[in-house]
């Protein structure tokens, strides 16, 4: 039998609004002790329900360098979906709430192994999140010569979170490019990182996709589907195709469950 993953106690120090339908939360872990995980890893949050504990998933925010030890803080980022039990509970809790979560979970990360000509990455909505995670390393990665390619998808320039942050990296590192695409309204003055459509067009505005490119895809599922089809019809092996899709995963309960 698997052992039972330990459930980590953490307190809601700090949150903001992004836009008024995303909120950004910054916990703390009760016991004080700090946190280790990958950028681009995600907790599992144990959310409660009249059916007893339901749990969803939720990628780690913050910027941070892979395996550090003293990351005292850990941060989420959530849209609320209408009636949806998990964004519904992380959006009512208050300041010194606490949640229980399961984690670091998944495989979503930049591997030390890699060693690509080029990175695309692509996001939609809070499917920046691990990107954001990773802004450390993908700033190392353009100065070492890895060609990084970050397109980030919303409607409006309002909704395009972290904006500023992912700017001044980009702006920082010759070999970072940024593109940000509005699906729905274009900045009043856009500048050369915005884009009238969707976020698949940062595979149009570089040379075709081939064999030493790496794909990471995040956020709604329907982009993340069409981009892996896209980069599986442009012959890059799976392998290279790294995915996660932001839907709710139901969890089986185990058969002798009371709950
Ligand atoms: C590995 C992983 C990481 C994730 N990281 C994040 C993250 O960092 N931030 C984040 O916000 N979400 C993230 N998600 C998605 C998250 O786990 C939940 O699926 C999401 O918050 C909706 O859960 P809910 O309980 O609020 O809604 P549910 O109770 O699951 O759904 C309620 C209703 O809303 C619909 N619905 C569900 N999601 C959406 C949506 N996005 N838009 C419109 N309708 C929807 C459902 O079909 C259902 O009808 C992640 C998912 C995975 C698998």
């Amino acid at each position: 039998m698997l052992p039972t993953p330990e459930l980590i106690d953490l307190c809601l120090q700090d949150s903001r609004l992004l836009t008024p339908r995303v909120r950004h939360l910054t916990f703390v872990r009760r016991d004080g002790l700090p946190q280790t995980f990958i950028p681009g890893q995600f907790f599992r949050v144990q959310i409660p329900s009249m059916e007893g504990p339901q749990w969803r998933s939720y990628s780690i925010a913050n910027p941070t360098a892979p395996g550090r030890s003293d990351n005292t803080t850990i941060e989420l980022v959530v849209t609320h979906v209408d009636g949806g039990l998990g964004s519904t509970h992380l959006f009512g809790l208050r300041h010194g709430d606490s949640i229980h979560v399961t984690g670091p979970n998944g495989r979503f990360c930049l591997l030390p192994e890699d060693a690509p000509r080029r990175l695309f990455l692509l996001g939609t909505g809070t499917g920046v999140a691990p990107y954001r995670g990773m802004l450390p390393q993908l700033q190392r990665l353009a100065e070492s010569g890895v060609h990084v390619l970050l397109g980030l998808g919303a409607r409006s320039p309002h909704e395009q979170l972290y904006a500023d942050e992912f700017r001044a990296v980009a702006a920082q590192a010759a070999g970072f490019q940024l593109r940000h695409f509005h699906s729905r309204a274009m900045p009043a003055a856009p500048d050369a990182c915005d884009r009238a459509g969707r976020v698949l067009q940062l595979f149009d505005e570089f040379d075709a996709l081939e064999t030493g490119d790496i794909v990471y895809l995040c956020g709604h599922p329907d982009m993340v589907d069409a981009g892996f089809e896209r980069a599986k019809a442009a012959g890059l092996h799976p392998r290279f195709i790294r995915r996660e899709k932001y839907q709710t995963i139901l969890v089986p309960k185990p058969a002798s469950s009371s709950t």
